[in-house]
């Protein structure tokens, strides 16, 4: 049975196919020519579906940032995977069951003791792992200086274990989202690169191997001047783009492929205001284009069909389940109660994360039309792991 936009139970995520892949494949085409690697962080889709896209043409290796999210990727056979935040010995054995099934998962870690003990509960579970050293590029969340007698330190702990292999480095300079112009943010990616690559002529300069020079995030991916040294970039939230992302011009709103359809609940004109079904839990709570974009609060108001944008309406406040949609001029003729709407979203992934399959529409087609159901992977356990680190 076709369904439409204007018969499905609201909120919902709605991802138009077509903006997608006009996304995937532009990025795809930046690392192609630049010579390296694209390893798609998938944190922002969790979707399978979005991976083969994303992938297409590459490796066919992927990011991700929960061992839940690797476990949903492995399932749907896609094996070659980075776990791209630092690992801790007690969730090894959930990774050695990765190993078991297939997968080829490669840790990240930041710290020699750490890497001691991985590699001596490696040995414990009989499983091998390959693993990347995280470099700090200016973030300031995880990670050792470039230059820092900690890297040489992690590089022989690694060494020295039989069952931990030093793959290489990575780092995420994720200082790119205080940017406010295009300079800025090209500055950021180059001391991402020049740090990553530096610590990589490290490490070979005291004889250890380095085969991965990795290197992303969407800002520094879509902005960066030079890409020389990496061997693969991990952008992630370029697949969908956001409000953020328009914010920071890595994109433009008609880029934007994910939504949420909302309907509208109540008129109150006395209030200069109308209300939607979507408020925080349907949209998050994350405001990050807030600070560069005016009148965007919790997401931008669009037409149900177009998605372009209704005058300067925006969601500016978000009860539970409540959004305060207000701007100049509100159309209540044209904004029935009843009506829908869709809502641009701030973060994409925080969005994203309160459902559980996207509405898939192709606005190259009927943009009303949900043309199939993708569905995607939430939270940090599952069905099996239930109790396990
Ligand atoms: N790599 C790491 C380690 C990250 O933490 C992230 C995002 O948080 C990315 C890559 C992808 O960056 P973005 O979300 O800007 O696409």
């Amino acid at each position: 049975m076709i369904m439409k936009l204007d018969q499905l139970a609201t909120p919902a995520l709605v991802l138009d196919r077509r903006r997608l892949l006009r996304n995937t494949r532009a990025m795809s085409e930046r690392a192609r020519r630049a010579g390296v690697d694209l390893r798609p962080h998938l944190k922002t889709a969790k979707s399978a579906r979005v991976a083969e896209l994303a992938t297409q043409g590459h490796s066919g290796g992927i990011t991700v940032s929960t061992l839940a999210e690797a476990e949903y990727f492995v399932a749907h056979g896609i094996v070659d995977i980075t776990y791209a935040v630092c690992m801790v010995p007690d969730k090894l054995e959930r990774a050695a069951q990765l190993a078991a099934r297939g997968a080829r998962l490669t840790l990240l870690t930041d710290n020699a003791a750490v890497a001691r003990e991985l590699g001596d509960r490696a040995a414990a579970l009989g499983a091998r792992f390959d693993v990347l050293i995280e470099i700090d590029s200016g973030e300031h969340r995880t990670g050792v200086a470039w230059d820092s007698d900690h890297l040489l330190a992690i590089a022989r702990a690694l060494d020295q274990s039989s069952h931990l292999a030093l793959a290489g480095v990575l780092t995420h300079a994720g200082q790119s989202y205080a940017c406010e112009s295009i300079a800025e943010i090209a500055r950021v990616a180059e001391v991402e690169r020049r740090d990553v690559v530096g610590a990589a002529a490290r490490l070979r300069g005291a004889g250890f191997s380095c085969d991965t020079v990795s290197a992303g995030s969407t800002p520094t991916a879509v902005h960066a001047e030079s890409f020389a040294g990496l061997t693969e970039i991990r952008p992630g939230v370029y697949t969908f783009f956001d409000l953020a992302q328009v914010a920071r011009r890595c994109c433009t709103p008609d880029d934007v492929a994910i939504s949420v359809l909302a309907t509208v609940i109540s008129h109150q004109p006395e209030h200069r205001r109308l209300i939607i079904d979507a408020g925080g839990l349907a949209l998050s709570k994350d405001t990050s284009a807030a600070t560069v974009l005016p009148d965007t609060g919790y997401g931008w108001i669009c037409d149900l069909g177009t998605c372009q944008r209704i005058g300067d309406l925006h969601v500016a406040v978000a009860d539970q389940e409540h959004g305060y949609v207000t701007g100049g001029n509100i159309p209540y003729a044209e904004l029935p109660i009843g009506s829908r709407v869709r809502v641009l979203p701030n973060h994409a992934c925080m969005t994203a994360a309160a459902y559980d399959s996207y509405a898939v529409i192709d606005s190259a087609e009927d943009p009303l039309e949900i043309v199939e159901w993708w569905d995607r992977v939430n939270g940090w356990l599952n069905a099996s792991n239930k109790g396990m680190p």
